[in-house]
């Protein structure tokens, strides 16, 4: 049988594309093909899957909504794995919530407050998965994930299951060591404390409010294009040196959050890799910071 074939077997007839465009799986809506898009129903299939590839010798690369990703026009070697229908519970325990790493954080930030647990409000607006957040250790509003994150299961590199409490993470500003580490997120456990389920659904509308007001939502973006520099802000740093609306092609710096940078429709990732490149030397030689990238850039030129 060919790797497809197998592929197909382990996960399922529809399951398994060949040469998948990604900018049909990243908020940035572009970037080239991956040789192989795998979506994984259930643990078993996951393991199963990862198995094959591994014996194939296939590289493989997991994704989860690609909302903190910049996918190179040239696309991405291997498989790329995301995690479907059984990665997605969201269960109570005590004051503790059981997350799936395919959640998306508005589902899980809904049924904190459906369950009067405070801590992950500030979630409730980012468009990524559980398992990206923990990669990412996102956070808004004062809040970030690892205020709350009580553990994680993981898969390691030689296809084990390890629960790790959330201090081996190396977590801190959008940061963890889960890809240095080669883990694959399967779920995590939030410690959450009890709290007024109207006054959080307050807090939710207004953080829904301000991200409305403050960012180009109707823009394809990745969100915040950079890490907040050390004493200062990036979107700041990038008005102050002139160039909010800076365009390449279909990529802008937005007009409206000069932090992010955005596809106004018809942008090629090459677009918006030049647009950040310039942006981030304009900025290190009128303010002498050092923008890093708070998207992961990955794939091939
Ligand atoms: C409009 C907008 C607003 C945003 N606002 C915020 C914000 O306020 N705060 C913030 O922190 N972020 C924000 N983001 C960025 C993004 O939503 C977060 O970083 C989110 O946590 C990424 O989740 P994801 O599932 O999309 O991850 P992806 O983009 O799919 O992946 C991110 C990284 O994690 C890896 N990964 C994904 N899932 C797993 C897994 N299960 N196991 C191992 N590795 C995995 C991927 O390989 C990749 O390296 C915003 C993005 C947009 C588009």
């Amino acid at each position: 049988m060919t790797l497809l074939e197998r592929l197909k077997e382990a996960a399922g007839e529809t399951q398994v594309k060949v040469q998948e465009p990604m900018k049909h799986h990243c908020t940035f809506q572009t970037g080239g093909p991956a040789d192989y898009f795998v979506e994984v129903s259930s643990w078993r299939v996951l393991f199963t899957v990862l198995a094959l590839l591994k014996e194939e010798g296939v590289p493989v690369t997991v994704l989860g909504k690609g909302s903190n990703v910049l996918v190179k026009e040239g696309g991405i070697r291997g498989a790329v794995v995301t995690l479907g229908e059984g990665f997605r519970q969201v269960r109570r325990d005590g004051n503790c919530l059981v997350v799936g790493a395919g959640a998306a954080l508005s589902q899980m930030a809904l049924a904190a407050m459906e369950a009067s647990l405070l801590g992950v409000a500030f979630a409730g607006g980012i468009p990524g998965t559980f398992g990206g957040a923990v990669v990412m250790n996102a956070g808004a509003y004062g809040g970030e994930l690892k205020d709350v994150l009580k553990e994680v299961t993981v898969l390691d590199q030689k296809l084990q299951v390890q629960t790790l409490p959330a201090s081996a993470l190396d977590l801190g500003y959008r940061h963890s060591n889960i890809i240095e580490k080669g883990y694959l997120v399967l779920e995590g456990v939030l410690e959450l404390e009890e709290g007024d389920k109207e006054a959080i659904r307050a807090q939710m509308k207004d953080y829904a409010a301000r991200r409305r007001e403050k960012q180009p939502l109707e823009y394809a973006s990745a969100g915040s294009t950079f890490k907040r520099p050390e004493g200062h802000f990036a979107g700041a740093l990038i008005e102050q040196c002139g160039l909010k609306g800076y365009q390449v092609g279909g990529g802008a710096v937005s007009t409206k959050h000069a932090g992010f940078v955005v596809n106004l429709g018809q942008a090629k990732s090459d677009d918006l890799l030049a647009v950040i490149a310039h942006v981030q030397s304009v900025v290190l030689e009128q303010t002498g910071v050092a923008l890093e990238c708070e998207v992961k850039i990955i794939g091939e030129d």
